[in-house]
């Protein structure tokens, strides 16, 4: 994590990035192929949140998202991409064509961990991107056609993200900070499904002995997986 404004930007700018391109292949792609494209977050020199000492951001990302790949390869017909699979700094652009190689039809999830807000700030948060409705004063077919694409994946994400939000309330009940949406513009050019979530916050006891127990991993990595079966 970073803090909130810093947080933000970098979140917007990776989204921006990833949905502009994406919504070409959409229009072309007719596949109906389960994709899940996981993303640890940070990594390599960019070790995101310190947790304790030892331990930063980047190593509960990648530890939580191979746990989610292999709850996931129990379910057949499921193909996961991850976007780092090993300790290494992977920038934006990285991530970003690995994002692109698979289907447009692909969900996507973003792992973190959250700091900050004072030592009280606890739970998990889970972002979808922005709404905002499609503009009705273009009679142009491409543009009407581009815009019932947005729209889906736009309500999919709402969908994907309130099954994560059943799901993490069985591993942390009552401790779901909500569904955000990212309140930026850049996002309506969104057509890929997509969340990101904060596991909780390094900054809370509670939270940070959650983060670090590899029976609460575990538990979430289901949680994400169930939420993910859910969703199809
Ligand atoms: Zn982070």
């Amino acid at each position: 994590m970073m803090d909130s404004a810093m947080k933000r930007i970098v979140f917007l700018t990776f989204l921006l990035v990833i949905f502009i391109p994406s919504s070409l292949l959409m229009a072309q792609s007719g596949q109906q192929k389960r994709w899940v494209i996981i993303d640890a977050a940070h990594g390599g020199t960019d070790g995101g949140v310190i947790v304790t000492d030892k331990i930063r951001e980047k190593e509960v990302t990648l530890s939580l998202s191979q746990l989610l790949q292999k709850e996931l390869a129990r379910t057949p017909g499921i193909q996961v991409q991850m976007t780092r699979a090993s300790e290494k700094t992977m920038s934006i652009a990285e991530r970003l064509k690995i994002v692109r190689a698979a289907p447009a039809e692909a969900l996507f999830i973003s792992l973190h961990v959250n700091a900050g807000f004072g030592k009280n700030a606890s739970g998990y948060e889970i972002f979808f991107p922005g709404f905002k409705a499609a503009p009705e004063d273009k009679g142009d077919s491409q543009v009407i056609l581009k815009d019932m694409v947005k729209n889906k994946n736009l309500n999919d994400s709402v969908r994907f993200a309130q099954a994560i939000q059943r799901n993490m309330e069985n591993v942390f009940p009552r401790k779901g900070r909500g569904l955000r949406e990212a309140p930026i513009p850049i996002l309506n050019d969104l057509t890929l499904t997509a969340v990101v979530l904060e596991i909780g916050f390094a900054t809370n006891t509670d939270d940070r002995k959650k983060i670090m127990s590899e029976k609460t991993q575990q538990a979430i990595a289901q949680a994400l997986s169930k939420s993910i079966n859910d969703f199809f």
